[in-house]
């Protein structure tokens, strides 16, 4: 199965509306997924929710702790908090490793699977669409991107589909690079701005080496023509669509993305 990655450096670049607008035209060849956890989508046909645990977490049973402190001198996270009386979680720190289990005397602690959010998977006419919600961890960027595409690849194998085109979150981090190792075709959509050349550098490294194909998508390419055209120049070995601030990004400008996948 081909599959298909849209990054960005930045917010607000167009990335979802190139997706919406990708849905529109291969809705019945390709699966959509979005690994971002923003959950955004109100108005969508909710066709399946289900929840899932991504991982685990310490519960302390204060009823039978010792209070001897073991479990809060092994914690290399500093998630127990610990007094005289009782021993208390900061649930954002816990790694569920476990090593406060292995140490406990009494037994007052264990590992427990974790309700961590929701999958939701939107089903028209037209196309599968599929995004999670978190319910915990939204501060401490904890993102199960893997879960939402492991589902959206098992659904577009079902579904007989010949290409994946997966969403990830603005960034060139851990979530971004997970989801890259998997991917056929980087597609960057990127606005031209000076400070842009920092990720396309990261893109660039990691495409090379690991011989990706990238199609970059330089939205309202007109704004600033300088850095369009030094794009344009920079990177000679990759596909590159311009899309000018004119264009509407939005799904009626179907020419912007005909034969694109
Ligand atoms: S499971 Fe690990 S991170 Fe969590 S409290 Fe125990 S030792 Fe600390
Ligand atoms: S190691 Fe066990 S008994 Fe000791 S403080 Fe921690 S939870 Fe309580």
């Amino acid at each position: 199965m081909k599959e298909v990655l849209l990054i960005s450096d930045k917010g607000g670049t167009g990335k979802s509306s190139v997706l919406n607008s990708l849905k529109e035209i291969y809705g019945k060849e390709a699966m959509f997924a979005d690994c971002s956890f923003t959950s955004r989508y109100n108005n969508l046909p909710i066709y399946l929710e289900e929840t899932f645990n991504s991982r685990f977490i310490c519960a302390i049973n204060n009823n039978i702790c010792l209070c001897c402190g073991d479990c809060d001198t092994i914690c290399e996270f500093n998630a127990l908090v610990f007094s005289t009386e009782e021993i208390k979680l900061d649930r954002h720190k816990c790694t569920g490793c476990g090593h406060c289990v292995y140490t406990c005397p009494s037994g007052a602690t264990e590992l427990k699977k974790i309700h961590s959010g929701k999958i939701i998977i939107s089903k028209d006419d037209n196309s599968i669409f599929i995004f999670g919600i978190l319910q915990h961890f939204k501060q401490d960027g904890t993102r199960p991107v893997y879960i939402i595409r492991n589902k959206a690849y098992e659904i577009a194998t079902e579904n007989k589909r010949k290409i994946l085109v997966i969403e990830s979150s603005p960034g060139w981090d851990r979530h971004t690079r997970s989801l890259a190792l998997y991917s056929t075709i980087i597609v960057p959509v990127i606005e031209p701005h000076a400070f842009v050349f920092d990720f396309l550098e990261k893109v660039r490294n990691y495409t090379d080496q690991n011989g990706t194909e990238v199609k970059l998508i330089v939205t309202k390419s007109d704004a600033n023509p300088a850095i369009t055209t030094r794009i344009i120049k920079e990177y000679p070995n990759w596909d590159i669509k311009c899309i000018p601030w004119k264009n509407d990004l939005n799904i009626k400008e179907k020419n912007n993305f005909e034969n694109f996948l």
